[in-house]
């Protein structure tokens, strides 16, 4: 069985795991191609510490470029179509036939689908938006300080209840605190409503701790720039000087134009295998819609595209020698929530637990906030 040929598509958290673990795990006659339309790798969970000035983007975005040294071809370019069927790409107008075909094109972030919404404020899950807030918070003094969650879901549960934790703990430290509000708008019922009760109310514990507002089942339908006002569903209004939001995702269009999507609009896939309908092409992390038992999907975090992109590469790296497992990805996620203070919580446990998941939360300590720090280090050096 020479001469295969893997296309990954996405140099993200899942797709730079599948390549590495393939590579590792395949003979040298198998192409391994990656394709990624920024050809580089951001280290996402770093935008929290950089939107408070804690970290330089050159510190935790890395040129997919290198993997070429470990045998893995990498292709900087935007993947126009896909056809699961023939299991090829189109790539910049060239298209790439597959013998296994892995998509990891992450979420697509959808600002404009809240109407004005873009230019009243930072947009904390982009480069640019995390480097803005960094270079514009310290202009706030007083008044309103909002992070608004603008849909669900939106990958990393934990992300803007971090956020408003280190923003508030950035305004201690400038000594404006007793003069600027913090709030957190959500449409969510709660912190991380899928970890269960324990977790949701342990992190609004450690939000309310801080004196920030939490204003859960808020969804903003519309903001408006000039009056600074955004506008919720439930007929309420709230006023910001300096809003910091989590925008609408969706499934990049690439993947619905391949009427890849299901009814949740996202890919469905078997939930350990992660194969989609079509065989030989399995989808992970992100881009996925995975129902679980409770009647909510698995959340959207690198952990889970991590973990799926491990149990991929070891079916295919099976399936190419014909020898070894089958990989499966089992649900078990752990995450790091920093809360300011050079502190972090920390959560792990069974998602794929029935009938809900078992979620625990750990106190925030230096060691869990050291153990983050330590992750990101590793991360970029293990992968590179
Ligand atoms: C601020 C922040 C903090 C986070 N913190 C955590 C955390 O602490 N723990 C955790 O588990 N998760 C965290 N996450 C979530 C995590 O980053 C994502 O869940 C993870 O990156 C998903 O991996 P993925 O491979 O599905 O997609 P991504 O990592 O988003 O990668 C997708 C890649 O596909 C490429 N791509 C997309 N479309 C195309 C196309 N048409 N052609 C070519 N290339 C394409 C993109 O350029 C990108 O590189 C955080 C996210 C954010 C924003």
């Amino acid at each position: 069985m020479a001469d295969k040929t893997i296309v990954i598509l996405g140099g993200g958290v899942g797709g730079l795991v599948t390549a590495n673990e393939l590579r590792r795990h395949s003979s040298r006659e198998h192409r391994v191609v990656l394709v990624d339309k920024d050809g580089r790798h951001v280290f996402w969970p770093s935008l929290l510490w950089l939107q408070v000035g804690l970290r330089e983007p050159q510190s935790f975005v890395r040129d997919l470029g290198v993997l070429e040294k470990k045998g893995i071809e990498v292709l900087k370019g935007e993947v126009e179509a896909i056809d699961p069927e023939r299991k090829s790409v189109r790539v910049d107008g060239t298209e790439i036939g597959a013998d296994y075909l892995v998509l990891s094109p992450g979420a697509e972030l959808a600002p404009e689908q809240i109407p004005g919404l873009a230019e009243a404020g930072h947009n904390l899950y982009s480069l640019e938006g995390a480097t803005a807030i960094r270079d514009q918070r310290k202009g706030l003094t007083e008044g309103d300080l909002v992070v608004l969650v603008a849909r669900t879901p939106f990958k990393c549960p934990a992300a803007p209840y971090e956020a408003a934790m280190l923003l508030e703990y950035d305004l201690r430290k400038r000594k404006v605190r007793d003069r600027v509000q913090v709030s957190i708008y959500t449409p969510e019922p709660g912190p991380m409503p899928v970890a269960g009760p324990d977790v949701l109310a342990g992190v609004r514990q450690l939000v309310e701790a801080r004196k920030i507002a939490y204003r859960p089942q808020h969804q903003v339908t519309e903001v408006d720039p000039a009056t600074k006002t955004l506008r919720f569903a439930n007929g309420e209004t709230a006023h910001f000087d300096f809003l910091v939001y989590v925008p609408p995702h969706v499934a990049p269009s690439v993947v619905r134009e391949a009427r890849l999507v299901g009814e949740s609009g996202w890919v469905p896939v078997d939930r350990h295998s992660m194969e989609t309908r079509f065989p030989g092409v399995y989808a992970i992390g992100d881009v996925t819609g995975i129902p679980l038992a409770l009647g909510l999907p698995l959340p959207k975090a690198g952990v889970f595209a991590h973990h799926e992109g491990e149990a991929v590469a070891q079916t295919i790296a099976a399936r190419l020698s014909g020898r070894g497992k089958a990989g499966a990805f089992d649900g078990q996620g752990e995450c790091f929530i920093e809360v300011g203070d050079g502190k972090a919580g920390f959560g792990r446990g069974n998602f794929y637990a029935e009938p809900r998941p078992t979620v625990k939360l750990y106190n925030p300590g230096r060691h869990w906030h050291a153990g983050k720090v330590l992750f990101e280090r590793d991360w970029l050096r293990r992968w590179f």
